[in-house]
């Protein structure tokens, strides 16, 4: 028998969580964003579920080939773009769309000789100073763009730094929004501005003839703790689970696992579980951090190992060896375990957790 950790994927929430962009926005192109292996849930698993997307957004050309692969034929973005001017014949070959958001890939494109055309999504720097023109050079990049015969269309794109909270004490969006808005307000062309924390919090407000769904469409919320996924209805799509494969009873001031971080104030019941840090579940989670036994809610003890870890069985009902532990994600019950509540007990956020799970565990799709 291999371990008994797994990750399962579910079809159905991945689903729901798209159609709750649709329902919020039903005027707008929806991008499904896959970058990093779609957030660790493995692009050919997700694509199923996202197949009425309108778009895919990834940053690797090896992905972008791979959703070619399997049989994709509408748009594919490339979220930064191409590293080198050698890429622009892969986009030109598997007809993808790109970013470009500096002055050295505008001079590979404008260099570049094909019969191709090209959808170009020009990136502003409205604040976030990562990637993008600063305003101020962004309607000269356009007009270049626009003389290009090898460009077919020009999607103004900016990417929000705090679309998830506040920004120097105002809320998180609108400086940026106005910078954003004053300087392609007389030129042509749809705009790509929300990603998942401006689709949920600010779709009143921001017109994105495009959105770059992410996070929420693997069920989790992008402002967590200010919401919670059942306050956007949406759905975990990623499932972390394992067993019990010890029991131990710990008598009080006895100590669990390395380093004796946990020490026992009464006699209590403990359980070992087979998921570690090797499997991708953050070492450095504190203790209280919570876990579902048997889909009843329970907390982690001391410290992760490389390949198991403890947690408290004292009020757990019906607990044996085999029982089933849930680490994030939905039990086999129906409970669900937000990868929001458990990533705070590691300070990061959902987005670090799904992208860590480690090659040795086993995927699985639920459909
Ligand atoms: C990752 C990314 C997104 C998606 O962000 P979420 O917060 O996961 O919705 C959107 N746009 C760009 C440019 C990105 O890099």
């Amino acid at each position: 028998m291999p371990r008994p950790i797994h990750a399962i994927i579910h079809q159905k929430a991945l689903a729901h969580n798209l159609a709750i962009v649709r329902k919020t926005l039903p005027a707008s192109q929806v991008f499904a964003v896959v970058k990093a292996n779609a957030y660790g849930h493995g692009i050919e698993r997700v694509y199923p579920a996202f197949q009425s997307a309108d778009g895919f957004a990834l940053l690797d050309l090896d992905e972008a080939k791979r959703i070619r692969a399997l049989g994709w034929t509408g748009a594919i973005l490339l979220l930064e773009g191409i590293f080198s001017p050698q890429d622009l014949y892969d986009c030109a070959q598997y007809n993808l769309s790109f970013s470009i958001h500096s002055p050295h890939q505008l001079e590979w494109l404008k260099d570049f000789k094909t019969t191709a055309q090209f959808d170009i999504f020009l990136k502003m720097n409205s604040g976030m100073n990562r990637l993008g023109f600063k305003p101020e050079q962004y309607q000269q990049a356009w007009q270049i763009l626009k003389q290009l015969t090898h460009v077919h269309s020009i999607t103004h794109t900016m990417h929000f730094s705090d679309a998830d909270g506040t920004r120097f004490g105002q809320d998180g969006i609108t400086a940026q929004l106005e910078v954003f808005n004053q300087t392609v307000k007389d030129l042509p062309g749809p705009r790509s501005l929300s990603n998942s924390a401006a689709i949920l919090r600010h779709s009143d407000h921001v017109q994105s003839d495009l959105v770059r769904a992410g996070i929420l469409l693997y069920g989790s919320s992008p402002d967590f703790p200010a919401h919670h996924i059942r306050d956007w209805d949406l759905q975990p799509s990623m499932s972390l689970r394992s067993e019990i494969i010890a029991i131990q009873q710990v008598k009080q001031s006895e100590s669990v696992g390395y380093g004796s971080k946990f020490v026992a104030e009464n006699d209590i019941k403990i359980g070992i579980v087979a998921c570690g840090y090797a499997d991708g579940y953050q070492r450095i989670s504190k203790t209280g951090t919570p876990v579902l036994v048997n889909g009843q809610r329970t907390r982690l003890l001391g410290r992760v190992s490389m390949d198991m870890l403890a947690v408290d069985l004292t009020d757990i009902h019906h607990v044996e060896i085999g029982s089933e532990v849930v680490l994030w994600g939905q039990a086999s019950t129906g409970e669900i375990l937000p990868i929001d509540e458990v990533a705070a007990g590691s300070e990061t956020i959902g987005y670090e957790l799904m992208c860590g799970v480690t090659q040795r565990v086993n995927f699985q799709i639920e459909q």
